[in-house]
């Protein structure tokens, strides 16, 4: 059996590793078919797709899009995207830009919070370099890392709690795009939208139920009903959503290496794994959205 992982974080986002490190582990790890789904940036695609090709794996082009959503968070994955469209490429620039915007005021208030800390340490820290490199961002956990190094918090965790956290001295909320627009917009780039790990909406099954019901009017074509933060008993919920609006059941393990060591490549619960049927499916809505 094929297996497959639509899931993954590179260095381009959030995760620890390199996009051809990325997929090279992908290999070592005996995975047939994956995607790489960089937090509102496809640039790592380029990258991956050379690798994959070398290493023999089928590459779906893939992003996450963070949008705008209370009291949880929405991330919208967009499968088999074209890196290249337009509107798709400038509305992902501009939040990249946004993010570069905001470290300064992390830093800012960080100082404020007593602590001796520049941007250019963190991006020294984090990249080995006094610049971030083209297509890489710098997000609250390489702030925490470097509050760790200076031995202000012990580990990442508690960097958050006292600092990073939302509601905490040092939060700086980010741009996030609106649900309805990241939604049309994988549409538009010729991709299938889904709904990332609705676990962590927050929401009762009765009120993601309707979430749910207007995401799908909305060009919403499947859902993350198999992820590593997935219980036993949302699994069964998603996969009844699933079914009720006629979506693909799409699954990942959010790797993001080093950086969530408890979540393994290819796995999405226990004894859960993810087979080629799901690309398929994938594969059939596109051909019939053209
Ligand atoms: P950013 O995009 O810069 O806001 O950072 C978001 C990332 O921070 C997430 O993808 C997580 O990896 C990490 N993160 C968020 N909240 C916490 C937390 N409470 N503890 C540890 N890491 C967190
Ligand atoms: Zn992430
Ligand atoms: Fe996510
Ligand atoms: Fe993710």
């Amino acid at each position: 059996m094929k297996r497959v992982d639509l899931h993954l974080h590179t260095t381009h986002s959030d995760g620890s590793y390199a996009p051809a490190e990325l997929i090279r582990y992908c290999k070592l790890k005996h995975l047939d078919c994956v995607a790489v789904t960089d937090h509102d940036t496809m640039s790592s695609f380029g990258e991956c797709q050379e690798e994959a090709h070398t290493q023999g794996i089928e590459l779906v082009p893939g992003v996450e899009i963070s949008a705008q959503f209370a009291p949880g968070t929405l991330h919208v994955l967009g499968y088999f995207v074209s890196s290249e469209h337009h509107e798709l490429k400038y509305v992902l620039e501009d939040v990249q830009r946004a993010r570069r915007e905001r470290n300064p005021k992390i830093v800012q208030k960080l100082n404020e919070a007593g602590i001796e800390i520049t941007l250019a340490e963190v991006i020294q820290e984090t990249y080995g370099q006094t610049e971030i490199p083209p297509g890489k961002q710098l997000g609250r956990p390489h702030f925490a890392n470097v509050l760790v190094t200076k031995g202000v918090v012990r580990d990442q965790e508690e960097a958050f709690c006292k600092y990073l956290a939302k509601g905490k001295s040092a939060y700086v909320d980010k741009r996030r795009v609106r649900k309805e627009e990241a939604i049309r917009l994988i549409h538009e780039a010729g991709g299938v939208a889904s709904l990332a790990h609705p676990v962590q909406m927050r929401l009762s099954a009765e009120d993601l139920e309707k979430e749910v019901d207007y995401l799908v009017n909305c060009g919403l074509q499947g859902i993350e009903v198999y992820s590593s933060c997935h219980r036993p008993e949302d699994i069964k919920l998603y996969l009844k959503l699933a079914k009720r609006f006629r979506l693909v059941a799409t699954g990942g393990s959010d790797f993001h290496g080093a950086n969530k060591p408890d979540v393994e490549i290819g796995c999405m619960g226990k004894g859960v794994h993810l087979g080629y049927e799901v690309i398929e499916a994938l594969k059939s809505r596109i051909l019939k959205n053209r």
